[in-house]
Formats: structure tokens, C-alpha cells, sequence
């Protein structure tokens, strides 16, 4: 019996751990955005904060101590590029705190939290662990499912027809005028197309448009060079015979839909159950109202993405999958002082409503917010005219990267009434914020402020709180 007793608590010991491998929750969390957007800024201060505790109140779970550990641990996905978390906070932290390298792919990274139950199970069942694998991936990816439903004959004529109406495209127009798609294939000069094409992209991109798809062109990765990433746009010629640059244009195009488009859409956006979407809400204020404008169409377009019922190719992946909740972020609002935070938070809100209605349709959870992952202000009030201004206060960064000097800034005033910002025949009527946001280019704080300064980041543990706070 003593044999059986032992080989019972054995059995029970395997299915113990077991049990804990297979129940242990995991949440994957997308963190998209178009470049810039501060992708890469949010994960870094997310995990630092979250292992370096004490710091996120607003998340409840860490707010009552439930949160008993937390730590890195190898990603569940062997072929996708880690997040280079300790690289990016070496940036942050370091001696002359510098901001990191960008988003350029998807990359991921998995921080497992042991989380005290809460309320009646607390006294009954011991810490639990709750995996959050972050994936974070570039917003212009998205835009591509715009291609999905499209045949190059249709993309064609869209793009040249958008090209039309931006200056950023006159030098591709007029080449793509002059070639001969019926002309047989001449490798350097789809080459010579295809670079072209590029390079009004980059300009559009420069020049504060959002909407420059293919998003691979702008962010190739190790596609760089490669024939899925050599077409462009050109006028249907009469004919198009076998061997001619359309066809094997055309072919091209094929092949970025189903060998580049599809795989990120099965592999990594079908797969996530919460989402952020960060959103330079500033910037494009500031840059003016067609930015803002462009900025309002390219995230309508994104958020298409979370409404999968209107796309045959996303509803055939998802199978009745679909994200749980979505939170669109302002980011950077560390430029602003706090009595200024509500007007972003509402002009996010503003600005997402047509796309949020439509994810609301899809049954996905949404909220906009305004936060700073990492801040690197303080508020001041400073004396002016007789009355008084509400500044930041932040260390410049220089042209060449170093850190400069110390300066408080008013940035001007967000309109009031978000639908100002939205109408379309105040249009190249006015600039909302002030010459000196133009200045405010900020240097990290270091990651521990001085006590009296404030939290090292705005609203991030609330919106950790709203994306997997109910998990824990
Ligand atoms: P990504 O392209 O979406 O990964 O963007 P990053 O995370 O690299 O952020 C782009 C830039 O935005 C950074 O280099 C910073 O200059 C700025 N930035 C991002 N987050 C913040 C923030 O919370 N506060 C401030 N002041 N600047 C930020």
C-alpha cells in the first residue's frame, strides 16, 4: 500500500504541475502605432515598471499587492525577433539617458506576473501566473489589409490618382507617365520604378502624411531589395502581353499580398487579444490640419483591421476570433500640462470615433486616453502679462543627440472643441499650437525623478489597468 500511496502522490504531483503549465493565462497585448507614435518608448516603460513595482498604482492589481513577482522569460514564438527590452532601457537609464531605436518589425516579448488571487478565492488558492506576451509591430502594416481586396489594375489607379493631388508625387507621376507597361520586362528599370516610388513615399511620410502603403516600402526589414518589394503604381497600357513590365508588376503585387501581407495577418494580428494603438496626437496638431486630417483617415483605415466582418480575407483568419478591447492612446501628452490632458484625451476621442464605431460593432471594448509612457517634463506656473501660464520644464535635446539646457515651454492651447480640429473647411485656415512646440524636443528623465516631481510616466498604469488589469 505504501507503494500506492507513493505512486498516487506521484500521479498527483505530475497533474499538479500539469494543471499549472496548461492553466496558466496567457494575454497576448498588441502594441501598434505608426512610426514615431512611441511604440517602443511604451513597452520599455510598461515592463519597467511593472518589474520595478511600486510605481502603477492605478493598475489594481499592483495597487493591492497582489502583483508578487514579475520577470522575463523566453517568448513562446522561436522565429520572431525578441524585443530588445535591455537594450532600449540601457538607452533610457543609462548615464546621459538617450531615447532608444525605433520600431522598424514585429518583435516580441513575454513578462510573466504571479498574481495573488483577489476577493473569495484569496484565502483558498495560492499566487497564479499570468503571462503577457507583447507584440509589438509597426501601424503601416496595418494599412496594407487596404490591398487585400484590391487588384493591381485598382491599386494602380488609386495611387495615381492620389498622387495627383500631393506635390510629394509630380517626379513619380511623370515617370510613371512616360513608362510602357506593355514594354517587355527590363529588371533595372522596374528597379528604377520601384525606388522612385519609394522615395515619394518617404516625403509623403515626411511631409506628415500617414497613409504611404505598401507599408513594407518604408519599413522592409530583410525584405529590403527582394522582388515583393519592386513594383509600383503605373497607368494600364492597352495591351499587356506575357513578359511585359505590368504583368510581372502585377505578379509582384500578388506576391506582396500573399507571401508578406498574409503571413503577418495569420501569424501575429489574428492572435492578439488586447490592443493599443498609440496615436502622436500632438505632432499632427501641431503640423496642421491637413496632417490632422490625413492623420483621422490613416486610423480609420488601421482600425478597418478590427472590424473583420467587412473583409473576406481577415474573416476567413479570425474564424469568429477577435480582439477584446482596444485602447487608442495619445501619446507624449507629458508636452502638455495636466489641465490641458482632458482636451487631448477628448480630442483622441473625437478623432477615433468613426473607426471606434465601427470596432464597437465588432463587439471590441474601447477607450481613448492621454498618457506619457515615460515623462520628461514638470509642470510649472510661471508668471506672464499680469496673469499666469501653465508650463513644462524639460531638458532639451540637441541636433546632435547630447542634452542641452533646461527650459519651461507653453505650447499653446488645444482647441477646445475637438470637432474644430475635424472640420474640413478650417482646413489650411489655421496652426493650433505655437511656434515653441517646435522646440519642445525633450531628452529623457532619467527614469527615477526626484521625490515631489511625480510619477515617472502619465496614466500608464491606467492604461495597463483598461488592457489586462481584469486578468490578474
Ligand atoms: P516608435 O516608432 O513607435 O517605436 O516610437 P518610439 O517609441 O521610438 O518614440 C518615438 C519618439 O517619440 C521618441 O524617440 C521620443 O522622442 C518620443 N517619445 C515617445 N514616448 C514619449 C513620452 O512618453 N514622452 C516624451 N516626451 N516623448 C516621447
Amino acid at each position: 500500500s505504501s507503494i500506492a500511496d507513493g505512486l498516487t502522490r506521484g500521479i498527483e504531483g505530475v497533474s499538479d504541475s500539469i494543471s499549472e503549465t496548461f492553466f496558466e493565462p496567457v494575454i497576448r497585448l498588441g502594441v501598434t502605432g505608426l512610426s514615431r507614435a512611441g511604440k517602443t518608448v511604451f513597452i520599455t516603460s510598461l515592463v519597467a515598471n511593472l518589474m520595478d513595482r511600486g510605481r502603477m498604482p492605478g493598475l489594481v492589481a499592483a495597487g493591492d499587492g497582489r502583483i508578487s513577482a514579475a520577470f522575463l522569460q523566453p517568448q513562446p514564438d522561436d522565429t520572431v525577433p525578441r524585443f530588445d527590452y535591455e537594450t532600449h532601457l540601457g538607452a533610457l537609464t543609462g548615464a546621459a539617458p538617450h531615447w532608444p531605436e525605433s520600431t522598424r518589425a514585429v518583435s516580441q516579448l513575454r513578462l510573466s506576473l504571479r498574481v495573488r488571487p483577489s476577493g473569495l478565492l484569496s484565502g483558498f488558492s495560492g499566487p497564479r501566473t499570468v503571462h503577457l506576451d507583447i507584440v509589438d509591430y509597426p501601424g503601416e502594416w496595418l494599412l496594407d489589409l487596404g490591398l487585400m481586396d484590391k487588384d493591381f489594375a485598382t491599386w494602380s489607379a488609386e495611387m495615381l490618382t492620389r498622387l495627383e493631388g500631393r506635390g510629394e508625387g509630380a517626379e513619380y507621376l511623370a515617370l510613371a507617365k512616360e513608362t510602357d507597361g506593355a514594354a517587355a520586362l527590363e529588371e533595372p528599370k522596374a528597379q528604377a520604378l520601384a525606388r522612385a516610388y519609394t522615395a515619394y513615399l518617404t516625403q509623403a511620410r515626411d511631409a506628415g502624411y500617414s497613409d504611404c502603403t505598401p507599408g513594407r516600402f518604408l519599413l522592409p526589414g530583410d525584405l529590403e531589395g527582394s522582388p515583393v518589394l519592386t513594383f509600383a503604381p503605373l497607368p494600364k497600357p492597352e495591351t499587356t502581353p506575357r513578359k511585359s513590365l505590368w504583368r510581372e508588376m502585377e505578379r509582384r503585387f500578388e506576391a506582396y499580398k500573399s507571401r508578406v501581407v498574409t503571413p503577418f495577418f495569420r501569424d501575429h494580428f489574428a492572435r492578439i487579444d488586447r490592443q493599443v494603438v498609440l496615436v502622436d496626437v500632438l505632432g499632427a496638431i501641431h503640423r496642421g490640419p491637413a496632417a490632422v486630417e490625413d492623420m483621422r483617415q490613416a486610423m480609420a483605415d488601421i482600425l478597418g483591421a478590427f472590424r473583420p466582418g467587412r473583409n473576406a480575407f481577415l474573416s476567413r483568419l479570425l474564424r469568429g476570433r477577435r480582439v477584446e478591447k482596444i485602447l487608442f492612446a495619445a501619446t507624449k501628452a507629458d508636452h502638455l500640462h495636466h489641465t490641458q490632458h482632458g482636451a487631448l484625451a477628448g480630442i483622441m476621442s473625437a478623432l477615433m470615433r468613426e473607426a471606434r464605431d465601427r470596432a464597437d460593432f465588432a463587439g471590441a471594448e474601447t477607450r481613448a486616453m492621454a498618457i506619457a509612457a515615460l515623462r520628461a517634463t514638470t509642470e510649472e506656473t510661471r508668471p506672464h502679462e499680469g496673469g499666469s501660464v501653465d508650463c513644462v520644464r524639460g531638458t532639451l535635446l540637441n541636433e546632435d543627440g547630447s542634452r542641452g539646457k533646461q527650459a519651461a515651454f507653453y505650447p499653446g492651447a488645444l482647441p477646445d472643441d475637438p470637432a474644430r480640429l475635424l472640420t474640413p473647411a478650417r482646413q489650411g485656415a489655421e496652426k493650433w499650437l505655437d511656434a515653441d512646440y517646435q522646440v519642445m524636443r525633450f531628452a529623457p528623465a532619467p527614469l527615477t525623478l526626484r521625490p515631489g516631481d511625480g510619477p515617472p510616466h502619465i496614466r500608464l498604469d491606467r492604461a495597463a489597468q483598461f488592457l489586462f488589469g481584469d486578468r490578474l
